[in-house]
């Protein structure tokens, strides 16, 4: 898909456009912090480069220590409430929005499926997944991601 993907809050007051190229490197996250914040199952994790990502619109911040190190930030729109991105201080320079917030995003299959000891009896993984208990470490995070992230430069 050609031009860049689009998205937003429920209330449409934050706008997200995605430069990075596609299909965009995606994991799902069935740990407990996503499924409280989305509500369900898991999150649906769209991982890009923070110079690929423009958030235009006044978000307020909230910020919380992860058990898998380091500290999560997360932008949410102060109106509806939505998380727009996220960001973590121990993978610098990448941000993570939710598929779900993405308009005309070309998604394929997830790279991984993380934090699967916490999944739905119901959900099942496709055999080639890579499917982690909890988070995988930085090496196994990055080996997965880069190759997409930094696909077409
Ligand atoms: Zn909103
Ligand atoms: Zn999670």
């Amino acid at each position: 898909m050609d031009g860049a993907v689009t998205g937003s809050c429920r209330c449409g007051a934050v706008k997200l456009t995605i430069t990075a190229p596609q299909p965009l490197a995606h994991y799902c996250c069935h740990c407990r912090d996503c499924q409280k914040t989305t509500g369900t199952a898991f999150a649906e994790q769209v991982v890009v480069l923070a110079r690929h990502l423009a958030i235009d619109g006044e978000t307020a911040e909230f910020a919380m220590a992860r058990p898998s190190g380091g500290t999560t930030t997360h932008r949410i729109c102060p109106t509806c409430h939505t998380r727009v991105a996220s960001t973590n201080s121990a993978r610098q320079g990448i941000v993570i929005v939710r598929g779900g917030a993405l308009d005309n995003a070309d998604l394929d299959a997830p790279l991984a499926h993380m934090w699967a000891k916490h999944k739905r009896g119901w959900v099942t993984f496709a055999e080639d997944a890579p499917v982690f208990d909890g988070a995988p470490d930085q090496a196994a995070f990055a080996a997965l991601l880069m190759p997409r992230l930094f696909a077409g430069g």
